[in-house]
């Protein structure tokens, strides 16, 4: 519950910023503020959700420890806090969720191949100095602007609709900035996503995938519906043929084989998948290995269809040459372009639309600020290409600008404005290692090609299917979650999927 306290101690003060964690007395207000009893009245509660201003994590003084804020806990920003060294600097983390999703492996909780606690790391476990350090905090909050002249970032707190507090806005003054915040689905505009489709990005959404797909299993299975409504509830469309939407059809096609032929043996001649590309499926890898993978899906029974999509109604899909796509579950995986809010962010921007930064994942024309990961791409004056958008860049990225910034910090530059005349040594380099997909029935592709049109090995099959899951299991970030991907794999091997619906 660091985070919860860590909140309570943001909201309640009426001091002008807040003082650093005391080992002693952790709280530096009035126990009645700590529930929130004083700014907080019961009729507040009840009334329609406003914004307070409450008070701020004020500048670091010269002789204490400089501060790096750092937007984000996903790759990027999980790896540069894992990084960091908590000697040098005050760790402060903002972000809307507490921890880290491990991606590659979210497809797989979506039908119970995994649990979703096995793919989300806490943050206070991949830094433990913001549990526990004076000064370093992590707040589930949303940064909302950023002001680079007076070193500030304005955040609000999330609440997720419980109102237990009503959100409230609050100031951190950073001597580094981190923006590593990600990225969004791309909808394309197309009416109806929005409202009808789910993507697949966060825990959260896996719950909502395996919560329909269940609900959908018992519902066509009562008495009274009709053979056609029956089709339709246990029609799974995937849109996008990348890597996310191969690898989720796979793992439908898995549970459907394995687990509905067993335990709603009733229905399960009903239940399709379909998964819908404008192009080839999975276009970055290997011909060879698309082939593979286009066959290896036929065969475990999921539908391809090469198509656009006009428009997305409740109940069924419209594709573009008129053709309509009734479905009982829409997951959406389109690829995914700049947020709303990093497109509102007035610095440099690269191609795309992403944070412009240098060769030092520093963002030019601003003191101090730098970008990592999804949000962030090498501005055109670089002669740099623009990064996938990829776990492998994030990550290294974060574990790259950690060692830039701890060298910072020890060399004398860790304040705001200090690190001017630094040598900043080697710029960031990308090599990429290749990709993986699995593609369900224990088939996987490996592409070790460092690019497009290189050469390189390529494999599919079983053996890569070992390889795909060895390279995962060692990537996963704790040996807690290690251990529960290991056990929920032979669990699942053993007994089969949990299909209960929670
Ligand atoms: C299902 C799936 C499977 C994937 N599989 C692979 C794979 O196999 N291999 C691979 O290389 N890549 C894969 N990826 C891509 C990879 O996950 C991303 O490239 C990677 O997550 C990018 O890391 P990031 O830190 O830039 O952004 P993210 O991991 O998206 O993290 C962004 C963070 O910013 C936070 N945030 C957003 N807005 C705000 C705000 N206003 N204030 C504060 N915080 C905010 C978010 O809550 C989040 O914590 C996959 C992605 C998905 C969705």
């Amino acid at each position: 519950m660091a985070w919860f306290r860590n909140l309570i101690q943001v909201s309640a003060t009426t001091k002008p910023f807040i003082k650093p964690r005391n080992k002693k007395n952790p709280f530096p207000f009035p126990i009645t503020q700590l529930f929130g009893l004083a700014p907080f009245s019961s009729e507040a509660i009840n009334e329609a959700p406003q914004v307070n201003e409450c008070s701020n994590l004020g500048p670091t003084k010269p002789g204490e420890k400089p501060r790096v804020v750092v937007l984000g806990t996903g790759w990027a920003g999980s790896r540069l806090m894992k990084g960091l060294d908590p000697k040098i600097y005050d760790i402060v983390c903002v972000s809307p969720r507490n921890h880290m999703v491990f991606t590659p492996l979210l497809a797989s909780t979506c039908v119970g191949t995994l649990e979703f606690r096995s793919v989300a790391e806490p943050v206070g476990r991949i830094q433990p100095a913001i549990s526990k350090e004076p000064g370093s905090y992590f707040f589930l909050s949303k940064c909302t602007s950023i002001d680079t002249d007076d070193h500030v970032v304005q955040c609000e707190t999330i609440t997720d609709g419980v109102r237990t507090l009503d959100p409230w806005k609050f100031k951190i003054s950073y001597d580094k900035l981190v923006i590593a915040l990600g990225a969004e689905a791309l909808t394309f505009g197309i009416h109806g996503v929005k409202d009808n489709a789910i993507f697949l990005r966060e825990v959260h959404h896996a719950q909502e995938i395996r919560r329909k797909l269940l609900l959908n299993l018992m519902l066509s299975d009562v008495p009274g519906i009709s053979e056609e409504e029956k089709s339709r509830l246990l029609h799974c469309v995937v849109v996008g043929g990348g890597p996310t939407g191969v690898e989720f059809s796979g793992e439908l096609s898995d549970f459907i084989m394995k687990d509905v032929r067993l335990r709603y043996a009733h229905v399960k001649d009903y239940i399709h998948v379909t998964l819908i590309e404008a192009n080839e499926i999975l276009s970055s890898f290997d011909v060879r290995l698309r082939r593979y993978a286009t066959n290896q899906l036929t065969k475990s029974g999921v539908r391809l269809v090469r198509g656009t999509v006009k428009d997305v109604k409740a109940q069924k899909i419209i594709l573009n040459d008129g053709t309509e796509v009734p479905y009982g579950l829409l997951v959406w995986s389109t690829g995914v372009g700049p947020s709303t809010f990093v497109k509102s962010l007035e610095l440099p921007k690269a191609p795309a639309g992403r944070i412009g930064i240098d060769e030092w994942l520093r963002v030019p024309s601003v003191q101090d600020v730098y970008a990592i990961g999804d949000c962030s791409g090498f501005l055109e004056s670089t002669g740099k290409q623009v990064l996938p958008a990829l776990a492998q860049v994030a990550e290294r990225q974060g574990k790259y600008l950690a060692e830039l910034l701890n060298k910072i910090g020890t060399t004398g530059g860790g304040h705001a404005n200090c690190a001017q005349d630094i040598d900043y040594g080697n710029p960031f380099e990308y090599r990429h290692l290749g990709s993986m997909a699995s593609v369900g029935s224990y088939k996987a592709l490996v592409d070790l090609r460092q690019s497009k049109e290189g050469k390189g090995l390529s494999l599919a099959g079983f053996f890569s299917w070992f390889i795909w899951r060895s390279a995962y299991l060692t990537r996963v970030v704790s040996w807690r979650n290690r251990f529960y991907v290991a056990i929920n794999w032979a669990t699942t091997f053993v007994f089969g999927r949990d299909i209960s619906r929670i």
